[in-house]
Formats: structure tokens, sequence, C-alpha cells
């Protein structure tokens, strides 16, 4: 009997410990035993390092690592569904940063702390994403280049976007600016019969409707996706995903970078938690960090390069003297509400419905195909100014075709509200329905940090943005405000009811100020200021005695040799659009530079 009970405990303890490993590996990635040296090792499987791993594994002679600390994509289905992407903040997927307390902005928020979702999974970021699918401004790229950034001008960086794109979009596909032969699918998802009357506003305002991603990129235009087939396309899946068969590309998941290893200047390999051990590989040519705008400077600093003064402190050795994790700018914008008085955006009960959720899981249609992001635009301050007048853009419109201002919806938008403001917003309990326009400051003045708290690389790192610290980005986000009351206020919006003078529940939370005044724009944008989700630019590129930059215009690190970071913190400014197409253009122009050698 005793011997039985023994069989049977050992058995509970293996299959509890097979579960584990199990889970924690998936098994039909990660090859049994990797390598301890490959040619090049990435780390991160996010936007850029996907497409980075898949075009150095198109060369048979390179062989590639590519290492993601989170799991396979395929366990949460809200990752494929569109309409699922708010269900993924907060989820096992996401890395869930808050920012520290910020002293001029988030004041509707809990300690003041912005909320920073950031993917933990393959396709990083791409996996959580919103899937809008924006390239920038020319005016970016012509900026980077004249900065110091060279071969990093629009006409330098346009192939890279075309070479990814697979536009799937009939009105666009003879424009020389698209592409459609690449492996990312790019479409036009819209769902509620609300998008329409973005373009209609537009037009009332005399601004053309236009491709965002064309020639000129001043005007309004249809939400383009990385949708296709009512699903989801990450970096991951676009790019990796089709080439799993390689034999000189590894994919890793489950596995956590803690330092890049470093000798005599050199970078020569990675230490990584694996299986619940220590584990180090080595590369033959090079180290790439692809691991975002708050990973990658975080293990550079705890890999001894970052402001000696901040690394000193913590005790660790300098080997590299560079402003890592400064200059962090990220895209904010703010919620603005308005009542309608017809029924088509989303509402809570459409996403609630069994019908609904047959009709996407038989069909892939129905609302759950996209998100609520249905339309968009980009203007100057000036909004007289209806093309692009040799300047890059100030302002983006994001709107949002959703019925949110209610009860039942509280807690479906992770954006960490106080209680108290949650109690003031989602209080109506008519039956009129809501849809939101937020403007977005493309070039905020700010410039926030990256620091290590401690030197555990499990600990999350201090992030802080300094939202809104210069005066002037208070004075484009109320820029902002006035381009959505003028936008409000078109004969379109009127005849579904909009009322720009008719205060809705998040405007109560500046009542003791005059309504639409400055001062309650002010303390309107300091209340209601939410990332975009854009962090960039802690590890700026820049020219060979560029005092500010981490990477030279070939993305390596400066004073170590084999490595390179290649994600968004490269990007010398942050871009003016949603930063998920320029990640991944980094990341095909950074294979095409190692390539070239
Ligand atoms: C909720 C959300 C919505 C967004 N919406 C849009 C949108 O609609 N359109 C758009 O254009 N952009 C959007 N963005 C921004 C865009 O997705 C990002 O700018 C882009 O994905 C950044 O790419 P990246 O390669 O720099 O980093 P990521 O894609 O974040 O990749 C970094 C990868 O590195 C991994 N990693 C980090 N540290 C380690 C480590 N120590 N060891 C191993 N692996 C590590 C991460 O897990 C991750 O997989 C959104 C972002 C978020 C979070």
């Amino acid at each position: 009997m005793e011997k039985l009970v023994t069989v049977i405990g050992v058995g509970l303890l293996a299959y509890v410990y097979l579960s584990y490993t199990k889970d924690s590996v998936d098994t039909a990635l990660s090859p049994s035993n990797i390598n301890t040296t490959y040619d090049y090792i990435i780390v991160g499987a996010g936007s850029s390092g996907s497409v980075l791993a898949s075009r150095l594994s198109e060369d048979p002679e390179n062989d590639v690592i590519l290492l993601e600390a989170g799991g396979s994509d395929e366990t949460n289905p809200n990752i494929y569904k569109p309409g699922g992407a708010p269900m993924l903040m907060k989820s096992a997927e996401d890395w869930e940063y808050y920012t520290v307390p910020q002293k001029h902005a988030c004041y509707a928020m809990k300690e003041q702390r912005s909320y920073w979702p950031r993917g933990r999974v393959l396709g990083g970021s791409s996996s959580l994403n919103w899937m809008v699918y924006v390239r920038g401004n020319r005016h970016d790229y012509d900026g980077w280049a004249a900065e110091g950034c060279d071969g990093w001008s629009y006409k330098d960086v346009l192939p890279y976007f075309i070479k990814s794109e697979n536009l799937l979009i009939d009105e666009f596909k003879s424009s020389k600016y698209r592409g459609n032969g690449g492996p990312l699918p790019v479409t036009r998802p819209n769902i509620t019969p609300i998008h329409k009357m973005y373009l209609d506003a537009g037009k009332d305002l005399g601004f053309d409707v236009i491709d965002c991603n064309g020639e000129d990129q001043i005007g309004f235009c249809w939400m383009q996706a990385t949708i296709k087939q009512g699903e989801r396309w990450s970096a991951y899946r676009s790019f990796i995903k089709p080439h799993l068969d390689r034999s000189n590309l590894h994919v890793v998941p489950n596995t956590f970078t803690t330092k890049v290893i470093i000798k005599d200047k050199k970078a020569i390999g990675v230490e990584c938690i694996r299986n619940g051990k220590k584990v180090k590989i080595f590369a033959r040519k090079e180290v790439i960090l692809s691991a975002g705008a708050v990973n990658s400077p975080q293990i550079l600093m705890l890999s001894g390069i970052g402001p000696r003064k901040h690394l000193e402190e913590l005790g660790i050795r300098v080997l590299a003297d560079l402003p890592v994790g400064e200059n962090l700018q990220d895209h904010v914008m703010i919620p603005s509400l308005y009542r309608i008085n017809t029924t088509g955006p989303l509402t809570v009960a459409m996403m609630a419905s069994t019908w609904n959720s047959k009709q996407y899981e038989y069909f892939r249609s129905g609302p759950w195909t996209a998100t609520a992001l249905e339309g968009m635009a980009f203007v100057y301050k000036d909004l007289s100014k209806k093309k692009d007048s040799g300047k890059n853009s100030d302002i983006q419109l994001h709107t949002f075709s959703a019925h949110m201002a209610i009860p039942i919806a509280r807690d479906f938008f992770p954006v960490h509200y106080k209680e108290a403001v949650k109690d003031t917003l989602f209080t109506e309990t008519d039956a009129i329905e809501t849809i939101m326009f937020s403007p977005t400051l493309l070039h905020p003045k700010s410039r926030g940090t990256i620091r290590l708290r401690t030197t555990d690389p499990f600990d999350y790192p201090d992030i802080d943005p300094h939202y809104l610290e210069d005066e002037e980005d208070v004075n484009m986000a109320i820029a902002g405000m006035r381009f959505i009351e003028e936008l409000v206020g078109t004969n379109t919006f009127k005849s579904i009811g909009i009322d720009v003078n008719s205060p809705s529940p998040f405007h109560k939370l500046c009542s003791k100020h005059e309504f639409r005044s400055d001062k309650f724009w002010e303390c309107y944008v300091r209340h209601f200021t939410l990332t975009v989700y854009h962090p960039t630019t802690t590890c700026r590129m820049g020219g060979k005695d560029d005092p500010t930059a981490v990477v030279d215009p070939q993305l390596r690190v400066k004073g170590i040799s084999g490595l390179r970071v290649v994600d968004a913190s490269v990007m010398r400014n942050v871009p003016a659009g949603n930063t998920n197409a320029p990640s991944i253009m980094v990341g095909e122009k950074a294979a095409d530079m190692i390539r070239k050698g």
C-alpha cells in the first residue's frame, strides 16, 4: 500500500512538473536543443525583431536565433480576433507597465500614472496593438536625415515600407507609394455605418479624402489596418510563421534575456533565463536587441551601457557612457466624447451577443472583424492649410465608433481611471449613443526617461514620459480640441445630433472653468492624457558626434562592436502617426544594411 501511495505521489509530482515545463516552453517552436552559438542573436520577436529574423534567415549561410520573453500567439484567441484588442490589455501577453506619477498630466488616472500595455508574446506589441497601418509623414524621415541619420530620408525608407506590404485595397493598388508583394496584409476594415461620416465631415471642412499613406498625408482618410479575412496579422504571423521550417532559424519563446555579454568592448553573446535556468548563448557575428523602447534600454543599462552617473549609482560597471533611456517620446491623445441621436456605433451588447460571436467563429465577419477605430485625419494646427505645405503635420485624429459612456462599459477599456472618475464617466442611463474623437499630438516637445530601479532584470524600470511638461504641448493639445470643435460643428455631425455646446460626462471634471474656454481645455487635457502606446527614441540614432545618440545610422551601439539595436527605440523622433509600420520598416532596413555588410 505504502509503495502504491509513493508511486502515485511521484507520478503526480512528475505530472505537475511536466505540465509546468510544457506550459512555460512552446515545444512546437523551441528546438529541444538550442545551439550554443549562432551568427545572429536577436532579442525580441516583436514588430522589428520578427522582420529582421525573417530577412536575415533568407540567406541560408546565416544562422539566426530569435529569443522572446513571451509565449505563443495562439493561446489567447483575442490575438487573432481584431475586436478582441481591448481584452489583450492586462492579459498574460501584456508586460503591463505603469509610468511614474505624472506632475503635469494624467490627473484622471489613479496616482496620475499612465498604464502602458506592451506585448510579451510572439509578435510583441504587433500582437496586441489596434492594427492601424500608418507610415508617418515624409517630413519625419527627411527630418531624421537632416539631423544626421544618413540613409533615413523619405526617399531612402519608402522602398522598405513598400517591400513589406501586401496591399489589399483596390483603390490604391496602382499607387507608386504602395506595395503588393510583401508579407504584411493591409486592408480597409470598416464595420459601422458611422465611418463614412468622418470623411464627409472632413469634406465639410474643405479637406480632401486621401490615402494617408500616399503622397500627401494632410487630409482625411479611411482606416487602414493589418487585418486580412477578419484576422490580425502581426509582424510575427506575417514574417516568421511561414518560415518556421527554415533550419537556420530557431525561434525560442519563453526565454528572458537578462544581459548582453561583452568582452573587450565587443558583444559576444547574451545571458537568459530559459526553463528556469540561466543560459548563455554566443554570437559569431552580432547581438541585436529588438526588445522595444522600454526593454532594449533596460537590457543595455543592465549590461553596462548607459548614462555613467545613473549606472554608477546602481553599482553597474560602465562599459559605454551613452544617453540610453533619454529622449523618450510618446504620443498622447485626448478622448473627447459626443452624444449622437442615432444607433450605429459598436456597443457592449453587440460584443456580448452570441450571434455575433458565432458569426465571427464561422464566417470571420461581423463586429469582431475590426476595432472601432474607423476614420483618421492629419492636419496642421492652422486648419486653413488643407494640403502638405512643406512641413510635417501637427495633429492626428483618431475616431472611435463605439458607445462607451454607460455603466456596463466601466471596465471594458482599461485606462487606469480613478474609480471616482469612472463614477462620473460611466453613469448615463438614457438611450443615447456616443462616439469619440481623439486628437493626438504628433510631435511632443516634452522628453521622458527610462531608468533602472534596481540591477535585478525582473524589476520593471521607471518610466517617466514627462507628459505635457512643455507648455507647447499643452497649447497643441488645446489646438487639437479646437479642431474637434470645428469637426463636430459640421453639418454632417449636426445631422446626427451632435451639439458642441452640450457638455458630456467627460467634461464634468473641469466644470469649475467656463465650458470651452482655453482654461477649460487645459484642465481637460491635463486630466485625460491617454497614451497612444507609441514610446520611441530611447536608444536614439544620430551622427558620429551627436551627444544625444546611442546608435549610429547603421544602428550600431556606439563604442561597442558586434551590437545593434533594431526597434522603435532607435527612431530619431517619434513619427507623425502610429508606430507599428515604422518599426517594421526599421526591421527591413536594418536587415538590408546587415546583409550588405
Ligand atoms: C495596446 C497597443 C496598441 C497599439 N496600437 C497600434 C496601432 O494600432 N497601430 C500602430 O501602428 N501601432 C500601434 N501600437 C504601437 C506599435 O505596436 C509599436 O510601436 C511596435 O509594435 C513596436 O515594435 P518594437 O519592435 O519596437 O517592439 P515590440 O513589438 O514591443 O517588441 C518587443 C519584443 O521584445 C520582447 N522582449 C522584451 N524584453 C525582452 C527580454 N528581456 N528578453 C526577451 N524578449 C524580450 C517583448 O516581449 C516583445 O515581444 C500599439 C501598441 C500597443 C501596446
